[in-house]
């Protein structure tokens, strides 16, 4: 590297930056005017379809193919790489869907394939192999993956298994910008839906959505009939607050309620490492609890439900009652919007409020009080330790947050004798649905092979113990089918 470690982080020109790179091949235009940065600590990704040119970029980066037009610089120097181990020797080492590895050599081999340790010297020269093992099981563990088996053949991992491997490998050996070539032949082992509605206790069925076309909709089974792996369908309130328990803002609360803002209010309980259903699947939907008898009606079909005073609709209403009653107060948020009261939005008051337009900082602290009072109810009927709020809304943080911290205390029943739960933000963003759907996906998944591999083990019991039986001369195996 040329700049030195105590450089600071903004002023060191990017680990790879590529100005307008194109490739052609003869009249044939592969990659055309690419420009990207990446810098230490980021991740950029490359998305597009077939033929669009990932490949020609990635291998151009990995020294495969050099461009023709534009600049290609590491470290802020320009650069023509003339092959992969000019770039590897730069830092940047590529990761392929296809791993070169040797499937029946051990995993710690394939770790030091080509550069393998020796220790003695002369006729005494042999492999280092308790280092190799040392350094492949503990490289491996600050990514995340608990090997307890070195030895076992490399083919016996599963492919990101395998990836990691190789990531880990690249890392050990000292790459800085690692390119990873996901292509679109990933194996896909289970499908994970955080579905918008009410989804059954058996999980299969989504009984009523609604904002989309579902009534008694058997999602799963649908699903599972045309995709040939397993389906797991649950709602998507449900798997954000698995996805914040076990990545984000929940993370170490065996007692947790996610909350989340948009334009309506749904919610989730999580207890012990597991997701609160109800009896029939349905549990979680706090929007609906009365808060004001008799208050604004809610297109559920009842009046004074908590989600008409504290979400993303109760905020824009607010907002646009306040200004078509033409109040003072409103009039930097109609200068806004040209006068035309329907084009006012969550976002919009959102963004007045951070730049500090009284009113709108108001309206939030109304919303953020009625949140308050909704999260005491749900306090005194469940009593969690922490309360994670998420949803579009919640992109207003301290907002919203601060007054519904107070509100919780005013309203908190046995306050001052209880210990109180924390109300923090959810860290994951509007992808907590996404994240949380597909880790289920992965345990039920991996249900899925334990079952499969125990049957086929069963199955080879009973063979073995029904061809003793054929031929009674051999030892019986213990009848244990
Ligand atoms: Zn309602």
């Amino acid at each position: 590297m040329t700049e030195d470690a105590t450089t600071p982080e903004k002023d060191r020109p990017p680990l790879v930056a590529l100005d307008r790179v194109s490739k052609y091949y003869g009249n044939i235009r592969a990659l055309e005017g690419v420009s990207l940065e990446v810098g230490a600590g980021e991740i950029t990704c490359v998305l597009g379809d077939n033929g669009a040119g990932k490949s020609t970029l990635i291998k151009i980066i990995a020294g495969l193919h050099q461009h023709d037009a534009g600049t290609f610089a590491i470290d802020g120097e320009e650069t023509r790489l003339a092959n992969p181990r000019a770039a590897l020797d730069r830092g940047i080492a590529t990761v392929y869907q296809d791993l070169a590895v040797v499937p029946l050599m051990p995993v710690w081999r394939n770790f030091f394939l080509g550069s393998e340790p020796v220790k003695g010297s002369g006729p005494l020269r042999r492999l280092d192999v308790g280092t190799m093992r040392e350094t492949t099981r503990s490289e491996l563990l600050r990514m995340g993956i608990d090997l307890r088996d070195v030895d076992q053949p490399i083919g016996t991992l599963s492919g990101g298994e395998r990836q990691c491997v190789a990531i880990a490998r690249a890392v050990h050996f000292g790459a800085k910008v690692l390119v990873l070539d996901l292509s679109d032949r990933h194996d896909v082992h289970a499908v994970g839906i955080g579905a918008a509605g009410w989804v059954d206790a058996d999980r299969s069925t989504v009984l009523f959505a609604p904002h989309l076309a579902w009534r008694n909709e058997p999602l799963r089974d649908a699903l599972s009939a045309r995709l040939a792996v397993p389906v797991l369908v649950d709602n998507d309130a449900n798997t954000a607050a698995w996805a914040e328990w076990r990545f984000g803002a929940g993370r170490g609360e065996d007692h947790l309620v996610m909350i989340t803002l948009g334009t309506g209010i749904g919610g989730a309980i999580l207890q012990d490492g597991q997701v609160k259903r109800g009896k029939y699947g349905v549990a979680g939907e706090f929007g609906h609890m009365q808060v004001v008898p008799g208050g604004h009606r809610c297109p559920c079909g009842n009046r004074g439900c908590w989600e008409q005073y504290s979400s993303g609709n109760a905020l824009v209403r607010e907002a646009r009652e306040l200004a078509a009653a033409d109040s003072p107060v409103a009039h930097v948020l109609l200068d806004r919007v040209g006068g035309t009261i329907g084009d006012i939005t969550g976002p919009l008051i959102t963004e007045l409020a951070r730049e500090g337009d009284a009113m709108c900082v108001e309206l939030f602290q109304d919303i953020g009080q009625w949140l308050g009072v909704g999260i005491a109810n749900l306090a005194a009927a469940l009593d969690p330790s922490c309360f994670v709020v998420g949803g579009g809304v919640s992109a207003a943080d301290d907002l919203l947050i601060g007054p519904a911290r107070d509100a919780f205390r005013r309203h908190l029943t046995g306050r001052g004798y209880r210990p109180e739960a924390r109300i923090v933000k959810a860290e994951l963003g509007p992808e907590a649905g996404m994240v949380g759907a597909a880790d289920l996906a992965r345990l039920v998944a991996r249900r899925f092979r334990r079952a499969n591999r125990r049957r086929v083990e069963r199955h080879e019991r009973y063979e073995r113990y029904a061809q003793a039986l054929r031929n009674p001369g051999t030892p019986r195996p213990s009848r244990e089918v």
